[in-house]
Protein backbone atom coordinates (compact mmCIF):
# COMPACT_ATOMS: atom_id res chain seq x y z
CA UNK A 1 0.00 0.00 0.00
CA UNK A 2 1.49 3.14 -0.93
CA UNK A 3 0.23 6.92 -2.11
CA UNK A 4 -3.17 6.32 -3.95
CA UNK A 5 -5.61 8.55 -5.48
CA UNK A 6 -4.20 12.13 -5.42
CA UNK A 7 -6.88 14.26 -5.08
CA UNK A 8 -4.95 17.26 -6.42
CA UNK A 9 -5.14 16.14 -9.48
CA UNK A 10 -8.64 15.71 -9.20
CA UNK A 11 -10.94 16.91 -11.81
CA UNK A 12 -13.19 18.03 -9.26
CA UNK A 13 -13.90 22.17 -9.34
CA UNK A 14 -13.08 23.77 -6.21
CA UNK A 15 -16.09 25.58 -6.16
CA UNK A 16 -18.09 21.63 -5.74
CA UNK A 17 -15.69 20.93 -2.66
CA UNK A 18 -17.34 21.20 0.62
CA UNK A 19 -14.13 21.15 3.01
CA UNK A 20 -10.84 19.28 2.42
CA UNK A 21 -9.96 17.41 5.29
CA UNK A 22 -7.36 15.26 6.47
CA UNK A 23 -8.25 12.09 8.62
CA UNK A 24 -4.57 11.00 10.39
CA UNK A 25 -4.76 6.81 11.23
CA UNK A 26 -6.88 6.26 8.34
CA UNK A 27 -5.98 2.61 8.17
CA UNK A 28 -7.29 2.06 12.00
CA UNK A 29 -10.26 1.24 13.08
CA UNK A 30 -11.76 4.71 13.96
CA UNK A 31 -9.87 6.61 11.13
CA UNK A 32 -11.31 3.84 8.42
CA UNK A 33 -14.95 4.22 10.15
CA UNK A 34 -15.29 7.30 9.72
CA UNK A 35 -13.46 7.98 6.28
CA UNK A 36 -16.34 5.23 4.77
CA UNK A 37 -19.23 7.19 6.62
CA UNK A 38 -18.07 11.06 5.27
CA UNK A 39 -17.42 9.78 1.61
CA UNK A 40 -19.85 10.31 -1.28
CA UNK A 41 -20.68 13.85 0.45
CA UNK A 42 -18.64 16.27 -1.66
CA UNK A 43 -15.66 16.20 0.57
CA UNK A 44 -12.29 15.88 -0.09
CA UNK A 45 -10.53 13.08 2.02
CA UNK A 46 -6.80 12.93 2.65
CA UNK A 47 -6.28 10.21 4.93
CA UNK A 48 -2.95 9.78 6.64
CA UNK A 49 -1.04 6.29 8.28
CA UNK A 50 2.26 4.89 8.98
CA UNK A 51 0.89 1.03 8.42
CA UNK A 52 2.42 0.42 11.82
CA UNK A 53 2.74 -3.15 13.23
CA UNK A 54 1.02 -2.99 16.50
CA UNK A 55 -1.34 -5.57 15.45
CA UNK A 56 -2.17 -7.06 12.22
CA UNK A 57 -1.46 -5.13 9.64
CA UNK A 58 -3.22 -7.27 7.01
CA UNK A 59 -6.42 -6.21 8.91
CA UNK A 60 -5.53 -2.07 8.38
CA UNK A 61 -4.54 -2.73 4.37
CA UNK A 62 -8.01 -4.47 4.04
CA UNK A 63 -9.17 -1.41 5.62
CA UNK A 64 -7.25 0.80 3.02
CA UNK A 65 -8.85 -1.91 0.62
CA UNK A 66 -12.42 -1.21 0.87
CA UNK A 67 -11.74 2.98 0.39
CA UNK A 68 -9.38 2.76 -2.51
CA UNK A 69 -12.35 2.67 -4.69
CA UNK A 70 -13.57 6.11 -3.32
CA UNK A 71 -12.29 8.74 -6.03
CA UNK A 72 -12.86 11.47 -3.16
CA UNK A 73 -10.36 9.82 -0.82
CA UNK A 74 -6.50 9.93 -0.74
CA UNK A 75 -4.28 7.89 1.42
CA UNK A 76 -0.70 9.22 1.84
CA UNK A 77 1.85 6.73 3.73
CA UNK A 78 4.09 8.51 6.58
CA UNK A 79 4.65 9.07 9.84
CA UNK A 80 3.36 12.16 11.92
CA UNK A 81 6.59 12.04 14.03
CA UNK A 82 8.18 13.15 10.69
CA UNK A 83 8.30 17.27 10.87
CA UNK A 84 9.52 17.57 7.19
CA UNK A 85 6.67 15.13 6.24
CA UNK A 86 4.04 16.84 8.04
CA UNK A 87 4.93 19.98 7.20
CA UNK A 88 4.54 19.22 3.26
CA UNK A 89 1.59 17.56 3.83
CA UNK A 90 0.17 20.56 5.47
CA UNK A 91 1.92 23.10 3.09
CA UNK A 92 0.41 20.70 0.06
CA UNK A 93 -2.99 19.77 0.52
CA UNK A 94 -4.13 23.29 2.76
CA UNK A 95 -6.53 21.50 4.97
CA UNK A 96 -9.98 23.10 6.33
CA UNK A 97 -10.68 21.02 8.92
CA UNK A 98 -8.26 17.59 10.67
CA UNK A 99 -9.64 14.82 12.59
CA UNK A 100 -6.32 13.42 13.79
CA UNK A 101 -6.91 10.01 15.03
CA UNK A 102 -3.50 8.43 14.91
CA UNK A 103 -1.89 7.19 17.98
CA UNK A 104 -0.31 4.49 19.42
CA UNK A 105 -3.60 3.27 21.63
CA UNK A 106 -3.44 0.44 24.19
CA UNK A 107 -2.58 0.75 27.82
CA UNK A 108 -0.82 -2.87 28.73
CA UNK A 109 1.85 -2.08 26.04
CA UNK A 110 3.11 1.34 27.23
CA UNK A 111 4.34 -0.78 29.96
CA UNK A 112 7.00 -1.85 28.05
CA UNK A 113 7.57 0.41 24.83
CA UNK A 114 7.19 4.17 26.34
CA UNK A 115 9.37 5.56 23.55
CA UNK A 116 6.52 4.31 21.02
CA UNK A 117 4.03 6.53 22.55
CA UNK A 118 6.13 9.51 22.99
CA UNK A 119 6.93 9.13 19.29
CA UNK A 120 3.72 9.12 17.95
CA UNK A 121 1.36 10.87 20.57
CA UNK A 122 3.46 13.84 21.64
CA UNK A 123 5.82 14.45 18.76
CA UNK A 124 3.11 13.26 16.24
CA UNK A 125 -0.17 15.80 18.44
CA UNK A 126 2.65 18.29 18.11
CA UNK A 127 3.49 17.94 13.86
CA UNK A 128 -0.71 18.00 13.66
CA UNK A 129 -1.05 21.58 15.94
CA UNK A 130 2.00 23.09 14.09
CA UNK A 131 0.51 22.30 10.66
CA UNK A 132 -3.10 23.79 11.59
CA UNK A 133 -1.58 26.92 12.89
CA UNK A 134 0.46 27.71 9.96
CA UNK A 135 -1.83 26.75 7.68
CA UNK A 136 -5.38 28.05 9.11
CA UNK A 137 -6.74 24.60 9.42
CA UNK A 138 -10.91 26.10 10.90
CA UNK A 139 -11.12 22.98 13.43
CA UNK A 140 -8.95 20.15 14.45
CA UNK A 141 -10.65 17.66 15.81
CA UNK A 142 -8.24 15.22 17.76
CA UNK A 143 -8.88 11.67 19.64
CA UNK A 144 -8.12 11.71 23.50
CA UNK A 145 -9.51 8.76 26.00
CA UNK A 146 -11.17 7.95 28.93
CA UNK A 147 -8.69 6.95 30.53
CA UNK A 148 -7.35 10.52 31.24
CA UNK A 149 -10.23 10.13 34.00
CA UNK A 150 -7.61 7.65 35.52
CA UNK A 151 -8.92 5.70 38.90
CA UNK A 152 -10.63 8.03 41.70
CA UNK A 153 -12.75 10.14 39.34
CA UNK A 154 -16.11 10.72 40.45
CA UNK A 155 -18.98 8.39 37.97
CA UNK A 156 -20.28 9.20 35.71
CA UNK A 157 -17.15 10.99 34.11
CA UNK A 158 -17.68 14.52 33.48
CA UNK A 159 -15.28 17.13 31.14
CA UNK A 160 -16.16 19.51 34.30
CA UNK A 161 -14.35 17.72 36.17
CA UNK A 162 -10.87 18.40 36.39
CA UNK A 163 -8.64 14.92 36.06
CA UNK A 164 -4.93 15.34 36.70
CA UNK A 165 -4.03 11.76 37.70
CA UNK A 166 -3.16 9.30 34.52
CA UNK A 167 -2.28 5.83 35.46
CA UNK A 168 -0.14 4.84 32.56
CA UNK A 169 1.72 6.54 30.11
CA UNK A 170 -0.77 5.87 27.63
CA UNK A 171 -3.32 7.98 29.45
CA UNK A 172 -0.45 10.67 30.46
CA UNK A 173 -0.22 11.11 26.47
CA UNK A 174 -3.52 11.40 25.49
CA UNK A 175 -3.87 14.21 28.98
CA UNK A 176 -0.90 16.08 27.42
CA UNK A 177 -3.12 16.22 24.19
CA UNK A 178 -5.50 18.35 25.75
CA UNK A 179 -3.10 20.62 27.41
CA UNK A 180 -0.99 21.07 24.51
CA UNK A 181 -4.08 21.94 21.95
CA UNK A 182 -5.70 24.39 24.76
CA UNK A 183 -2.23 26.22 24.59
CA UNK A 184 -2.80 26.33 20.93
CA UNK A 185 -6.08 27.03 21.30
CA UNK A 186 -5.26 30.33 23.52
CA UNK A 187 -2.16 31.71 22.02
CA UNK A 188 -3.06 31.01 18.67
CA UNK A 189 -6.78 31.15 18.34
CA UNK A 190 -6.74 27.39 16.63
CA UNK A 191 -10.22 26.01 17.63
CA UNK A 192 -9.55 22.76 18.89
CA UNK A 193 -12.06 20.01 19.91
CA UNK A 194 -10.85 16.72 22.19
CA UNK A 195 -13.14 13.71 21.80
CA UNK A 196 -12.80 11.31 25.09
CA UNK A 197 -14.18 8.01 23.56
CA UNK A 198 -15.30 4.72 25.80
CA UNK A 199 -14.21 1.93 24.68
CA UNK A 200 -15.14 1.85 21.21
CA UNK A 201 -16.30 -2.03 19.21
CA UNK A 202 -17.72 -3.27 16.28
CA UNK A 203 -16.96 -4.42 12.77
CA UNK A 204 -13.35 -3.89 11.73
CA UNK A 205 -12.58 -3.72 15.57
CA UNK A 206 -8.90 -4.08 16.66
CA UNK A 207 -7.12 -7.40 17.48
CA UNK A 208 -5.99 -5.95 20.80
CA UNK A 209 -9.00 -5.42 22.45
CA UNK A 210 -11.08 -7.34 24.44
CA UNK A 211 -14.46 -7.98 22.06
CA UNK A 212 -11.61 -9.20 19.65
CA UNK A 213 -9.35 -11.42 21.48
CA UNK A 214 -12.95 -13.06 23.59
CA UNK A 215 -14.39 -13.93 19.92
CA UNK A 216 -11.57 -15.67 18.84
CA UNK A 217 -10.55 -17.45 21.89
CA UNK A 218 -13.93 -18.37 21.71
CA UNK A 219 -14.52 -19.59 18.46
CA UNK A 220 -10.90 -21.53 18.37
CA UNK A 221 -12.05 -23.01 22.08
CA UNK A 222 -9.20 -21.47 24.02
CA UNK A 223 -9.50 -19.55 26.74
CA UNK A 224 -10.15 -16.52 27.95
CA UNK A 225 -8.10 -14.09 30.41
CA UNK A 226 -10.75 -12.25 32.79
CA UNK A 227 -8.84 -9.17 34.74
CA UNK A 228 -9.63 -7.93 38.40
CA UNK A 229 -11.92 -11.49 38.29
CA UNK A 230 -14.03 -9.98 36.66
CA UNK A 231 -14.83 -6.92 38.84
CA UNK A 232 -14.30 -4.68 36.01
CA UNK A 233 -17.19 -2.58 33.83
CA UNK A 234 -16.65 -0.64 30.79
CA UNK A 235 -18.56 2.12 28.84
CA UNK A 236 -18.65 0.15 25.81
CA UNK A 237 -19.73 2.13 22.55
CA UNK A 238 -20.58 1.01 19.23
CA UNK A 239 -18.56 2.13 16.35
CA UNK A 240 -21.25 4.03 14.39
CA UNK A 241 -21.70 6.16 17.17
CA UNK A 242 -18.52 6.98 17.42
CA UNK A 243 -18.26 7.91 14.15
CA UNK A 244 -21.55 10.07 13.78
CA UNK A 245 -20.43 11.92 17.30
CA UNK A 246 -17.58 13.10 15.35
CA UNK A 247 -19.24 13.65 12.19
CA UNK A 248 -21.78 16.15 14.03
CA UNK A 249 -18.76 18.12 16.45
CA UNK A 250 -16.88 18.20 13.49
CA UNK A 251 -19.23 20.76 12.80
CA UNK A 252 -19.52 22.55 16.24
CA UNK A 253 -16.22 24.95 15.88
CA UNK A 254 -15.79 26.29 19.88
CA UNK A 255 -15.73 30.00 19.61
CA UNK A 256 -13.45 32.16 21.66
CA UNK A 257 -15.16 34.38 24.48
CA UNK A 258 -15.11 38.07 23.28
CA UNK A 259 -12.48 38.85 26.46
CA UNK A 260 -10.13 36.24 25.05
CA UNK A 261 -6.91 37.68 24.28
CA UNK A 262 -3.93 35.99 24.22
CA UNK A 263 -1.91 39.16 24.79
CA UNK A 264 -3.68 39.88 28.04
CA UNK A 265 -4.02 36.01 29.43
CA UNK A 266 -6.91 35.10 31.38
CA UNK A 267 -7.40 32.62 34.33
CA UNK A 268 -10.56 31.56 32.59
CA UNK A 269 -8.95 29.01 30.22
CA UNK A 270 -12.62 28.33 28.73
CA UNK A 271 -12.32 31.76 26.80
CA UNK A 272 -10.08 29.75 24.23
CA UNK A 273 -11.49 28.66 21.59
CA UNK A 274 -11.30 25.22 23.11
CA UNK A 275 -13.34 22.24 23.64
CA UNK A 276 -13.33 18.52 25.36
CA UNK A 277 -16.24 16.27 24.95
CA UNK A 278 -17.34 12.66 26.13
CA UNK A 279 -17.98 10.04 23.12
CA UNK A 280 -19.51 7.41 25.21
CA UNK A 281 -22.90 5.42 25.87
CA UNK A 282 -23.07 5.96 29.30
CA UNK A 283 -24.12 3.09 30.10
CA UNK A 284 -21.31 0.52 32.22
CA UNK A 285 -21.45 -3.26 31.38
CA UNK A 286 -19.97 -5.47 33.90
CA UNK A 287 -17.12 -7.51 31.80
CA UNK A 288 -19.07 -10.98 33.00
CA UNK A 289 -22.52 -9.58 31.66
CA UNK A 290 -20.14 -8.73 28.23
CA UNK A 291 -18.61 -12.06 28.13
CA UNK A 292 -22.37 -13.78 28.44
CA UNK A 293 -23.31 -11.50 25.68
CA UNK A 294 -20.07 -13.02 23.72
CA UNK A 295 -21.21 -16.15 24.42
CA UNK A 296 -24.92 -16.06 23.20
CA UNK A 297 -23.10 -14.27 19.83
CA UNK A 298 -21.12 -16.82 19.03
CA UNK A 299 -23.24 -19.81 20.31
CA UNK A 300 -20.63 -21.13 22.59
CA UNK A 301 -19.16 -21.31 26.30
CA UNK A 302 -16.75 -19.12 27.43
CA UNK A 303 -13.58 -20.75 29.32
CA UNK A 304 -12.95 -18.40 31.68
CA UNK A 305 -8.92 -17.53 33.30
CA UNK A 306 -9.40 -15.47 36.62
CA UNK A 307 -7.12 -13.05 36.67
CA UNK A 308 -5.49 -10.13 38.69
CA UNK A 309 -6.08 -6.64 38.19
CA UNK A 310 -3.69 -4.93 35.23
CA UNK A 311 -0.99 -2.38 36.03
CA UNK A 312 -2.12 0.73 34.45
CA UNK A 313 -5.54 -0.12 33.96
CA UNK A 314 -8.35 1.01 35.77
CA UNK A 315 -11.60 -1.27 37.16
CA UNK A 316 -14.40 1.17 35.75
CA UNK A 317 -15.43 4.03 32.99
CA UNK A 318 -18.95 5.87 32.38
CA UNK A 319 -19.54 8.55 30.60
CA UNK A 320 -21.27 11.49 31.25
CA UNK A 321 -22.56 12.25 28.04
CA UNK A 322 -24.80 15.06 28.58
CA UNK A 323 -22.42 18.29 26.82
CA UNK A 324 -22.48 15.92 24.00
CA UNK A 325 -26.53 15.36 23.56
CA UNK A 326 -26.73 19.24 24.41
CA UNK A 327 -24.64 20.62 21.64
CA UNK A 328 -25.63 17.98 19.06
CA UNK A 329 -28.76 16.75 19.85
CA UNK A 330 -26.99 13.25 19.62
CA UNK A 331 -26.84 10.61 21.91
CA UNK A 332 -25.90 7.29 21.19
CA UNK A 333 -28.32 4.78 19.94
CA UNK A 334 -26.35 0.95 19.76
CA UNK A 335 -26.92 -1.66 22.57
CA UNK A 336 -23.98 -3.65 23.30
CA UNK A 337 -25.91 -7.00 22.64
CA UNK A 338 -27.05 -5.58 19.01
CA UNK A 339 -23.32 -4.57 19.03
CA UNK A 340 -21.62 -7.71 19.70
CA UNK A 341 -23.99 -9.45 16.97
CA UNK A 342 -22.63 -6.95 14.44
CA UNK A 343 -19.39 -7.88 15.28
CA UNK A 344 -19.53 -11.55 15.82
CA UNK A 345 -21.05 -11.56 12.20
CA UNK A 346 -17.81 -9.32 10.96
CA UNK A 347 -15.26 -11.28 12.81
CA UNK A 348 -17.03 -14.75 11.12
CA UNK A 349 -17.66 -13.36 7.36
CA UNK A 350 -13.90 -11.48 7.44
CA UNK A 351 -12.30 -14.93 8.65
CA UNK A 352 -14.28 -17.25 7.16
CA UNK A 353 -15.83 -19.38 10.15
P1 LIG B 1 -5.93 2.10 15.73
O1 LIG B 1 -4.65 1.64 16.33
O2 LIG B 1 -6.78 1.08 15.01
O3 LIG B 1 -5.67 3.30 14.75
C1 LIG B 1 -4.60 4.22 14.90
C2 LIG B 1 -3.85 4.28 13.57
O4 LIG B 1 -2.82 5.25 13.72
C3 LIG B 1 -3.20 2.96 13.19
O5 LIG B 1 -3.64 2.54 11.90
C4 LIG B 1 -1.70 3.26 13.20
O6 LIG B 1 -1.01 2.58 12.17
C5 LIG B 1 -1.68 4.77 13.02
N1 LIG B 1 -0.50 5.38 13.60
C6 LIG B 1 0.03 5.16 14.83
N2 LIG B 1 1.14 5.89 14.99
C7 LIG B 1 1.31 6.60 13.84
C8 LIG B 1 2.29 7.53 13.40
N3 LIG B 1 3.32 7.88 14.17
N4 LIG B 1 2.16 8.05 12.16
C9 LIG B 1 1.11 7.70 11.36
N5 LIG B 1 0.18 6.83 11.73
C10 LIG B 1 0.27 6.28 12.96
O7 LIG B 1 -6.77 2.77 16.91
P2 LIG B 1 -8.28 3.27 16.96
O8 LIG B 1 -9.02 2.38 17.86
O9 LIG B 1 -8.78 3.54 15.58
O10 LIG B 1 -8.07 4.64 17.72
C11 LIG B 1 -8.07 5.92 17.08
C12 LIG B 1 -7.80 6.98 18.12
O11 LIG B 1 -8.78 6.93 19.15
C13 LIG B 1 -6.45 6.83 18.82
O12 LIG B 1 -5.94 8.12 19.05
C14 LIG B 1 -6.80 6.15 20.13
O13 LIG B 1 -5.85 6.45 21.12
C15 LIG B 1 -8.14 6.80 20.41
N6 LIG B 1 -9.01 6.01 21.28
C16 LIG B 1 -9.47 4.79 20.87
C17 LIG B 1 -10.31 4.05 21.72
C18 LIG B 1 -10.85 2.70 21.33
O14 LIG B 1 -11.53 2.08 22.16
N7 LIG B 1 -10.64 2.21 20.09
C19 LIG B 1 -10.65 4.56 22.99
C20 LIG B 1 -10.16 5.80 23.37
C21 LIG B 1 -9.35 6.52 22.50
Amino acid sequence: VGAWGDISNNAVEAGDIIMKLLITGMAGFIGYSLARRLSGQGHHIVGVDNLNDYYDVSLKEARLAQLAGCDDISFVKLDLASRDDMASLFERYRFDRVVHLAAQAGVRYSLDNPHAYVDANLVGHLNVLEGCRHHGVDHLVYASSSSVYGMNSRTPFSTHDSVDHPVSLYAATKKANELMSHTYSHLYGLPTTGLRFFTVYGPWGRPDMALFKFTKAILEGKPIEIYNHGDMSRDFTYIDDIVEGIVRLLEVIPQPDDAWDPAVGTPDSSRAPYAIYNIGHGSPVGLMDFVRAIEVAVGRPAECQYLPMQPGDVPRTYADTRALFDVTGFAPQVRVEEGIRRFVAWYRDYHGV
